[in-house]
């Protein structure tokens, strides 16, 4: 490839194709390495003995991402709003309604009468916090400024896991946190045969704007001389002319692939990154044996299921009747991911008893890196869209989140570098 390119992107995730495509509509001739021999990083869609599986459970929240989506024109069809919320929660080995949704508020037994009252008016102080305008203060302390009840706070830790898979109450920064919590409130959605349609649709649309996709290609290093970004190479030795360059690499990586990180603003962004990382089981099951329980947190036990079928026309199952069933275990650093297998079963023993009877196939990941870094207070800065020290050189991707969760991250980082390109 000797061609010379106004941005080589390195990595063909969600990050990565979101900035292609806005370079590309703004008249700039772009190149996508990644190194697997697909594109979609950690939104593919894996089909096995006819199910579709996401690398663990996946939704989209009413928010940057989706946004970006509508505004890159994606194909509508592909997203299905979840309509209905019946939440439950294990407690104590038995299986309660979690009072997250009206229906459930006055039903559960996991508050006192007082207490639900209390839940639900702070239930819609959330919805309506001017989150932006907010004091950076950590999850902890919002909540003992707050909240009295200890089981209303326990449950509002519970929801706020569920939404961002972070388990840190007292790392976690409140603001971006509840304006997350309200998006997850507001509005969720399921991608209509799994994430890699929204992969795919993304990766059509860089095509038809000519972008140059390549795949089982890995970046060793970018080049720069005299404080400018000039080239890419790769591990074939290829060589690949470009004025600027986007890394949407994790953290660690990208200080790797640069000369010299250690004199830029890299080595704080890889230095103050904490990983989040999670075991996923989805199974795939003939029936439900309870059709009850499709939606279930862990109060007692950091654990999250959720029946994916349950939403109409997600078309994630070649045979009409197979439910996915997908389950997360939230970790910690010393986290043992076969211990973590078998606390998923035991609590899908009790909330779909008799499942293993009915099992269709399954996916087990022991250890996924659900984002590389969110909203902290140990954060110094918000990383990217521009490396200063390095002219034409921008980071993007879930960890250079501005406060944005999840995809959201991915996706709003990468239009923060293509934005900066285009106005250069
Ligand atoms: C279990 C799990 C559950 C999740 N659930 C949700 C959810 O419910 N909602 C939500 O919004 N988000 C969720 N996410 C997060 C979401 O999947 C990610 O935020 C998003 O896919 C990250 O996109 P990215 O482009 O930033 O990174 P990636 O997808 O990791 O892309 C980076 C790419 O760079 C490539 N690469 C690395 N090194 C090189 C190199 N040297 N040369 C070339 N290419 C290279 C990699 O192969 C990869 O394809 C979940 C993630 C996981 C793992």
């Amino acid at each position: 490839m000797t061609d010379h390119f106004d941005v080589a992107i390195v990595g063909g995730g969600i990050a990565g194709l979101t900035a292609a495509l806005y370079l590309a509509k703004g008249g700039k001739k772009v190149v996508v390495l990644e190194l697997q021999d697909q594109l979609g990083g950690r939104a593919i869609t894996n089909k096995k003995n006819g199910v579709s599986f996401n690398l663990g459970s996946h939704a989209l929240y009413a928010g940057d991402a989706y946004h970006i989506f509508h505004e890159l024109q994606l194909n509508q069809d592909i997203f299905r709003k979840v309509d209905e919320f019946h939440p439950y929660g294990i407690w104590k080995e038995n299986i309660h309604y979690f009072p997250a949704s009206t229906g459930f508020l006055m039903k559960s037994q996991l508050l006192s009468v007082s207490d639900k009252v209390k839940f639900g008016a702070l239930l819609m102080k959330i919805l309506r916090l001017d989150t932006a305008s907010m004091p950076s203060v950590s999850l902890r302390t919002w909540m003992e400024n707050n909240v009295r009840s200890p089981m209303i706070r326990h449950l509002l830790y519970v929801m706020a896991r569920g939404g961002t898979y972070v388990q840190a109450p007292d790392l976690q920064v409140a603001g971006p946190l509840f304006r997350q919590m309200q998006r997850s409130i507001t509005g969720v959605y399921y991608i209509k045969q799994g994430w890699g349609a929204l992969v795919c649709e993304l990766t059509q649309q860089a095509r038809r704007l000519g972008v140059a996709l390549v795949t089982g290609r890995k970046v060793a290093s970018v080049d720069h001389m005299g404080g400018r970004v000039y080239s890419v190479t790769c591990t074939n030795k290829e060589h690949i002319p470009a004025s600027q360059v986007i890394l949407t690499t994790p953290p660690k990586v990208t200080s790797k692939l640069v000369p010299f990180s250690e004199q830029t603003s890299l080595k704080t962004w890889e230095e103050q990154a904490i990983p989040i990382t999670a075991a996923c089981l989805d199974i795939g099951l003939r029936r439900l044996p309870s059709s009850k329980h499709q939606f279930v947190y862990g109060v007692d036990q950091p654990v999250m299921m959720v029946n994916a079928s349950r939403i109409d026309g997600l078309e994630l199952s070649e045979q009409d009747d197979v439910q996915l069933f997908q389950m997360i275990k939230f970790q910690n650093e010393n986290c043992d991911p076969q211990q973590d297998r078998k606390e998923l079963e035991d609590a899908l023993d009790l909330v779909q008893p008799g499942w293993r009877r009915e099992v269709v196939t399954e996916q087990f990941l022991p250890r996924m890196t659900v984002v590389h870094d969110f909203m902290h207070m140990k954060r110094k800065e918000n990383p990217g869209p521009v490396v200063p020290e390095i002219r034409g050189l921008y980071v993007a991707g879930d960890w250079a989140t501005h406060g944005e969760y999840l995809v959201d991250g991915a996706a709003a980082s990468a239009k923060r570098a293509a934005q900066h390109i285009l106005t250069q």
